[in-house]
């Protein structure tokens, strides 16, 4: 039958996945690490499952998850939270968009949106009846364009959905940037829904910051994370929100409409995680900002030019210097095909439906071992 959904395609991150297992190629397309998060939080999970916590819990999140959210936003950004009003357990950062999503924009509200932009943004906004004004980033830097942002922006702007550290561009947000965001916001009565799943995956000295920090801004906005990223664990689906409490409310109410909860030993595995000491959050970024500077530095060998990257799993590489013109998409596919490396090509993170969309950049996920990244490089050689 015809639906809402009959035309949208299937995931590139499934369709890259599944062709780099037919070609038995190194998957450095979707991303997710390719070693286990801490073993204390899958002993915890293991252990809280014998412990009798299998049974519905509370619908915005077991209490000891709330409050250590809420001592994580005190902790690395000085915003202080009510963790019983003011945060809600989600089914990872996917569910906590759409929920947020749902919370604020009603038919009819736009929505200002940055592309490259994160896949499921659009297709939610769709269906929501938003009326989406896009603001394009350039390459290489994919600096805030300030005029065409402030352009976009109407007295019928909802809503500002801002991901930073980004997907796929590696973009920080820079304060000023935000601080420009932020006035607009506050101009016109707006609210952002920020989405920030690689808050604590930025290379120093580079840093993340959140919106929610910035004067006027912790009324304003929805701040999402997610256990999946800062526990290396993306199969968890652990995300959180918080938010102003009526806007908490609302993002519940979503949420109850979803999947009404969430696993509770895996919230209680997360709670732990979220109290770890600073050591082991340095510990998670500097290992990922070495993998990135193996695989930048492979990918400049086999002939790429590689593109500034400050933060998230993925390195962007301009593909013009070796020659190939059939564009991203045919490059990643002969790529998993004939050199058995997998990526992804960083067109699909653009609205179809627009005009002179790049088709020479391809996104490379390095949360990967040295080894792996070591073989991929290799492979890589064989590119041109
Ligand atoms: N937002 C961005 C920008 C992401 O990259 C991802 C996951 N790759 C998500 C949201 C989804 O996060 P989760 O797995 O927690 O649903
Ligand atoms: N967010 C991951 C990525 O960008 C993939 C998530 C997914 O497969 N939906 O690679």
């Amino acid at each position: 039958t015809n639906s809402m959904l009959s035309g949208l395609p299937t995931t590139i991150f499934s369709v890259m996945s599944a062709l780099a297992v037919e070609h038995d190629a190194i998957n450095l397309g979707q991303g997710f690490p390719d070693t286990e998060g801490p073993m204390d939080l899958i002993e915890a999970a293991a252990a809280a499952l014998r412990d009798g916590r299998n049974q519905y819990p509370p619908l915005a999140g077991i209490p000891e998850l709330q409050h250590a959210v809420a001592r994580s936003n005190a902790r690395f950004y000085g915003i202080a939270v009510d963790p019983l009003r003011e945060v809600v357990v989600t089914c990872g950062a996917t569910e906590a968009i759409t929920a947020s999503l749902m919370a604020l924009v009603n038919r009819g509200d736009e929505v200002v949106v940055f592309e490259p932009l994160y896949d499921t943004y659009l297709p939610v906004l769709e269906m929501l009846g938003a009326v989406v004004r896009t603001v394009r980033l350039a390459p290489p830097h994919w600096d805030l364009p300030r005029a065409e942002l402030a352009a976009a922006f109407t007295p019928r702007t909802k809503v500002v959905l801002l991901n930073t550290p980004m997907n796929p561009t590696g973009k920080v947000f820079t304060r000023e940037e935000l601080e420009f965001i932020a006035g607009l916001v506050a101009r016109y009565d707006a609210y952002a829904v920020c989405d920030e799943v690689y808050e604590h995956l930025t290379f120093a000295p580079v840093r993340h910051q959140p919106l929610m920090a910035l004067p006027g801004m912790r009324d304003r906005t929805i701040r999402i994370g997610s256990a999946g990223k800062s526990f290396s664990m993306t199969g968890w689906k652990v995300g959180y929100v918080t938010a102003p409490a009526p806007l908490a409310a609302l993002v519940a109410k979503a949420h109850q409409l979803l999947t009404f909860t969430v696993a509770p030993n895996l919230q209680r595995a997360v709670a732990i995680g979220l109290d770890k000491d600073s050591a082991y959050f340095e510990r998670l970024s500097e290992g990922m900002r070495s993998a990135r500077d193996w695989l930048a530095e492979g990918l400049g060998r086999a002939g790429f030019d590689v593109l500034p990257c400050d933060g998230s799993y993925f390195l962007i590489a301009d593909i013009t210097p070796l020659g190939f013109t059939g564009g991203d998409v045919a490059f990643c596919r002969q790529m998993v095909r004939d050199v058995g490396v997998a990526a992804i090509p960083v067109s699909a993170f653009y609205d179809a439906r627009g005009t002179d969309i790049p088709d020479r950049f391809v996104r490379f996920a390095f949360c990967k071992k040295a080894g792996v990244i070591a073989s991929a490089v290799q492979r890589l050689r064989l590119v041109r």
